[in-house]
């Protein structure tokens, strides 16, 4: 029976919801498909809880996929009840975790300020080990140890509770009683460690344990459906015999499997916890007609469901628009302008989101956005060039063209690895410092006078070499099998290809990328000034602009927090987002699904397919899938053909763009074309600033940089971009229709 004493708390809820929120204190499943109301009722429920049930909010804690997530929480809580709730438990198993052991550090065994190990230092600690014990990584990749001992961990096995099965098994097993060891005697704890260590803390520790048990009357989880074995144990031990449980999920949208999640716990929780009510909430909210019936269409596709139905009272809405792109930056190019179109309607920028299967794909998504002067983010991953193995590939690229570059010098003297320790790091700039010398200078001397180490000297000849070479193989190379060469002679492309598992896997696509983008490189600066008309791309000046470019990207024009901003992120960072205009980008075979999925079989592939719905379900009002028929992978052209995820969805739904003529064709940038294309668009770019009384060489005002004057322009009509030099400020780029700019004469 629900009694309510205050209706209020239930206003605006449906009468499933509203059943959910007002619950008897017991356990609850509630099991529903995307935008069916889960996270809007947890929150209420906690809502509930504390002003209806007049618990404390210290009595509850809350599991959510992500920080952001568990501040909305508390903030919702906050507004209702007055008071601040920072210290609130709220957050991811993580960082709870990390709290519990952070509180309890003597407990936990570990020192006060314990040192938490992301998975890069994880594996740079891995690999130092694997090297002094001569482990066999030509044989067995460091990622096969790495992934042996989370995996393990994940399972809640410490390296004495594993039985190796075989030789390899035992290698690997010996591998994690060393790393265990090290990590204890340093005072170090990796991701699944702080799972792991909390665990046992509380299992190990009875006065903790009934401590907590006690203390949270109601745990509540959100996402229940990606949890892995670990957290699930986790959730059970703080629950107690006397706590009471929440989990909301949808087995429809279990991503996680790659990382150990585990969907069988949706399964076992009425197991464990029999007298927990099921409930299921059937009413989307979030999405129009269409697009929920394409979404359930395609999920029909995969076996061993729990089933279930959604249904809207909304809009039907418009059909989902398929666009066929020519290649990568045609889809681009089509992308932006559909955005511009919504802007100059009146929409937010905010209110798109652009969502792709592997982060290497933003590159060419961010290009046409920055060239169309649109302010965009991306999320839970960085900015194509400042990722840290583009960063790295264009360090040495800089580092060719100018070896006094002593930031990019540090960034790779010993990336990758090649023996250049501290020691002899310091005595190099020690060096430089006393002699006023770059970096690379000083290495010079240093060889020549033979101050340095046997180990060290060679090392540090082995990388000046290596530079030389490459340098003087540009000359004759074009500007992309430079940047080619370059990923691969420095063992960059090596270094990222034993790493473990996706990332390692992203850090190699992300390099390829950077080749395919530079072979695609059509530059926004003109080369050469008016007198030298030559527009030589191969070689060393195409190198030079490009780099200046990748820098301008990587620099200022990030949108700032609260700047109205396109949204960009992978499928997986969007999980329990919405947006009313979304396009899912490159949806290809082999993309998206992504070919490791397609080789390992139909289990991965019913999990790109679940990728694919949480994408689909993301949108409120307008979806577009967009394809291309071609895209440059590591430089070649490559024909792509459809994902089978768009024939999957019923064709009714369904509506195909056709406007190719309309969207320009990439310019190649080859000598005999370029020259009269950089003719007429700088008469166009001339033409577009005659337009609003400006000029080359014009003497302008701008709000934020104030004065300066016009260098250069390039593009046409509002996507022009100006080259200001401002006084005090510098050379800026800035996009003539974004550019609140005043002619001063
Ligand atoms: P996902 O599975 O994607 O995480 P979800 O089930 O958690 O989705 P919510 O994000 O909680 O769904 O809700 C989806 C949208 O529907 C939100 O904008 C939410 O505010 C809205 N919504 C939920 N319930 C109602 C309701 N009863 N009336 C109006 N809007 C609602
Ligand atoms: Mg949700």
């Amino acid at each position: 029976m629900i009694s309510l004493s205050d209706t209020s708390l239930l206003a605006g809820l449906n009468e499933d919801q509203a059943r959910v929120v007002a619950s008897p204190e017991t356990d609850l499943l509630v099991l529903a498909g995307a935008g069916s109301g889960k996270t809007r009722v947890l929150v209420q429920r906690i809502v509930w809880l504390v002003r209806q049930q007049g618990l404390s909010p210290h009595q509850i804690l809350a599991v959510t996929f992500t920080n952001k997530a568990a501040r909305e929480m508390r903030l919702r809580l906050e507004n209702q009840l007055g008071v601040s709730l920072r210290t609130m438990w709220a957050g991811t198993f993580h960082g709870l975790s990390h709290r519990l052991l952070r509180t309890h550090w003597r407990e936990a065994g570990l020192p006060e300020h314990f040192q938490v190990l992301d998975s890069d230092d994880q594996k740079a600690l891995l690999k130092r080990q694997l090297k002094e014990n001569q482990f066999d990584t030509e044989r067995y990749p460091l990622r096969q140890v790495q992934s042996f001992i989370n995996k393990n961990k994940e399972e809640g096995r410490r390296a004495e509770n594993v039985v190796a099965q075989g030789e390899i098994d035992q290698m690997f097993l010996k591998e994690y009683f060393v790393y265990e060891h090290t990590c204890r005697r340093q005072g170090l704890v990796d991701f699944a460690e702080l799972l792991l260590r909390a665990l046992e803390l509380l299992r190990d520790t009875p006065s903790l344990r009934h401590h907590y048990q006690s203390r949270f009357a109601h745990l509540l989880v959100d996402e229940f459906q990606d949890t892995n074995r670990l957290q699930y144990a986790w959730l059970k031990t703080l629950r107690g015999e006397e706590g009471r449980i929440m989990a909301v999920g949808d087995d429809d949208q279990s991503i996680y499997g790659w990382r150990g999640a585990q969907i069988e716990n949706i399964h076992h929780f009425t197991e464990d916890f029999p007298q927990a009510v099921l409930h299921r909430l059937e009413q989307n909210y979030r999405s129009t007609g269409t697009i929920l019936a394409a979404a359930n269409g395609l999920i029909q596709n995969n076996q061993g469901r729990l089933g279930k139905s959604l249904w809207t009272d909304g809009a039907q809405g418009d059909p989902i628009r398929v666009y066929a792109a020519f290649n990568e930056q045609d889809e681009a190019r089509f992308i932006v302008d559909i955005i511009q179109q919504h802007v100059r309607e009146g929409g937010l920028r905010s209110e798109c989101a652009l969502l792709y299967r592997s982060n290497a794909q933003s590159r060419a998504l961010e290009d046409a956005l920055l060239r169309a002067g649109l302010p965009y983010r991306v999320y839970g991953g960085q900015r194509f060039y400042e990722r840290m193995e583009i960063k790295n590939a264009l360090a040495y690229l800089r580092l060719m063209v100018n070896r006094q570059d002593d930031g990019a010098f540090e960034r790779v003297i010993n990336t990758p690895t090649r023996g250049i320790g501290q020691t002899t790091l310091e005595k190099l700039r020690a060096h430089a410092r006393d002699e006023g010398q770059g970096l690379w200078d000083a290495s010079l001397s240093l060889l020549a006078t033979g101050s340095l180490s046997g180990r060290a000297a060679s090392a540090i000849k082995g990388f000046v070499q290596l530079i030389e070479s490459l340098d003087e193989q540009s000359m004759t190379l074009s500007l992309h099998e430079t940047v080619e060469q370059v990923v691969e002679q420095t063992g960059l492309l090596d270094f990222h290809a034993s790493e473990k598992g996706e990332k390692g896997q992203a850090r190699v696509d992300n390099l390829k990328e950077l080749v395919s983008a530079v072979r695609h490189y059509e530059p926004a600066l003109p080369l050469t000034g008016d007198d030298d008309p030559l527009l030589n791309l191969e070689g060393r000046e195409a190198l030079g602009v490009f780099l200046t470019e990748a820098s301008l990207d990587a620099g200022d024009n990030q949108a700032d927090e609260d700047q109205d901003a396109v949204q960009l992120m992978t499928l997986h960072t969007a999980k329990g987002l919405e947006f009313p205009l979304v396009f899912i980008t490159g949806v290809e075979e082999g993309l998206f699904p992504h070919q490791m999925a397609l080789e390992e079989g139909p289990d991965r592939l019913e999990e790109e397919r679940r990728l694919c719905y949480v994408g689909i379900t993301r949108a409120m009002k307008t979806l577009y899938l967009t394809h291309a028929e071609s895209r440059r992978i590591y430089g070649k052209d490559t024909f792509c053909r459809r994902s089978r995820f768009i024939g999957e969805i019923p064709s009714q739904w369904l509506h195909e763009v056709r406007l190719r003529a309309a969207v320009s064709r990439p310019m190649m940038p080859s000598r005999q074309t370029s020259t009269p294309q950089w003719q007429s668009a700088a008469t166009l770019a001339q033409a577009s600033l005659a337009e609003r009384a400006l000029r080359i060489g014009q003497k302008v005002a701008h709000k934020k940089f104030g004065e300066g004057v016009i260098l250069q322009a390039e593009g046409e009509g509002d996507r022009t971009r100006l080259l200001i030099n401002f006084e005090g400020v510098g050379e800026k780029w800035l996009v003539l229709g974004f550019a609140p700019l005043q002619p001063l004469d």
